[in-house]
């Protein structure tokens, strides 16, 4: 059970924000919570082909096992007294829960910034004046599975679903509250993608540039093999995701990006990110080191445990965990490109249900980066190239010439 009740806790109850002071000594201390994400349900309104997550929204079992309001309320308090500004409400979908007004409403009042993820149908007026009188103070992130009710409703299952998806962004659009959008790139809606752009140019006028998600995730759960076959069988081919990214001014910052990070990395540990560092929590109380990754030797149930203990005493065990897996050994470790792939222990999770098995596809899209950066000829692999520094500094120069 959760008894932790500090001050802060008691500022909030008395509705004050914290004070820039509590705030300033909390971010500079080595040891605060930079962000959590908080998983409201797995239920969503639909129920998209290639979602890694969702149950039905009338799910009433998932339902009744979901966290309780003030349960929820006692992870925001702990996490404010870890230091933590950040808070991203997601799901499932998270409009779905009808307590969604007064988990936001608490979150605001303490401090927080708040991200939500949602897919706009079920953006109301009531909601709208809620964030118009306290902004979010983070743009409004929303997932487009396609630009017109055709291709929309193939990808997202429901009928009806488009006109209340553009009727969510409609109006957040009005009432000037901040959004953004990324669409999902899928057979079903990739002719729309130039009808994507437009829209993007037209509402944002070059403010935000359109954006993709491409990398489809098997079930995080490991609950329905046959919808991971369906969600296999999705996937682009890597070199079409690299030139639909590569089209980008974005991308050329990537490039640049991913030179000064570029390290050519050798290490046989496999969480070589942030894992632990931030948590996320998901519908049920357990904390994860990282939203996708949901191995069960590496859930910390929230019920019996507190956040701080999650951060300071359970993820930072596994930092040092090692490779074992003999394709990681063999290629990973050796992979000039691990910089630039998204091979992680989720990944693994999630595709092959180990720690660190190689994940082919993301292998493929690195690889088809790595070409389009010049870093890699056809048919060379990133784990046999010894003069990558020389291979890495050419790219840095071509980069410089695009700059100018
Ligand atoms: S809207 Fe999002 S959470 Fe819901 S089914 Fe689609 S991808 Fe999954
Ligand atoms: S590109 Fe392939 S070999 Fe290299 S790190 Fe990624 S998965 Fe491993």
């Amino acid at each position: 059970m959760i008894t932790h009740v500090t001050d802060n806790a008691k500022i909030l109850k008395e509705g004050y924000s914290r004070s820039v002071t509590d705030l300033r000594s909390f971010s500079t201390h080595i040891n605060h919570l930079p962000s959590l994400i908080i998983e409201l349900t797995d239920r969503c309104n639909n129920n998209c082909q290639h979602c890694y997550i969702n149950r039905p929204a009338g799910d009433l079992q998932a339902a009744a096992r979901e966290m309780k309001t003030d349960f929820i309320k006692e992870l925001i308090r702990q996490a404010a007294d870890l230091g933590c500004l950040d808070l991203r409400f997601t799901g499932g979908e998270p409009l779905l829960r009808d307590d969604f007004f007064e988990l936001y409403r608490f979150a605001r009042m303490s401090g927080f910034k708040v991200h939500i993820f949602t897919n706009a149908r079920l953006i109301s007026s009531e909601l709208v004046n809620l964030l118009k009188k306290m902004p979010p103070g983070q743009p409004v992130g929303i997932t487009v599975y396609g630009m017109n009710p055709d291709s929309y409703e193939k990808v997202s299952g429901v009928k009806g679903s488009f006109e209340e998806f553009r009727k969510g962004v409609r109006m957040l659009q009005e009432n000037r509250i901040d959004f953004g959008l990324k669409l999902v790139v899928l057979p079903d809606n990739r002719a729309d993608i130039p009808a994507y752009e437009f829209w993007i140019r037209d509402l944002f006028q070059g403010r935000k540039k359109p954006a993709y998600i491409l990398g489809l995730l098997q079930r995080a759960r490991h609950d329905d093999a046959q919808k991971d076959r369906r969600i296999r069988r999705l996937r682009g081919k890597a070199e079409e995701m690299v030139d639909l990214v590569a089209r980008s001014d974005a991308y050329q910052d990537e490039l640049r990006d991913f030179c000064r990070r570029y390290t050519g990395l050798k290490s046989d540990k496999i969480f070589e990110c942030g894992f632990g560092q931030s948590l996320c929590v998901d519908a049920y109380g357990f904390a994860q080191g990282c939203l996708l990754l949901r191995h069960p030797d590496l859930l910390y149930g929230l019920h019996t445990g507190t956040l701080a203990e999650a951060l300071h005493e359970f993820f930072p065990k596994f930092s040092d965990r090692r490779a074992e897996h003999p394709l990681f050994l063999s290629r990973c470790v050796n992979c000039c490109l691990r910089g630039l792939c998204e091979q992680c222990p989720a990944q693994s999770w999630m595709e092959h249900g180990t720690l660190d098995t190689p994940v082919e596809f993301q292998c493929r899209i690195a690889h088809a980066h790595a070409r389009k950066l010049g870093l890699l000829k056809a048919g060379e692999n990133g784990w046999e190239i010894n003069d990558w520094q020389l291979r890495l500094k050419q790219a840095k120069n071509n980069t410089s010439s695009v700059d100018k």
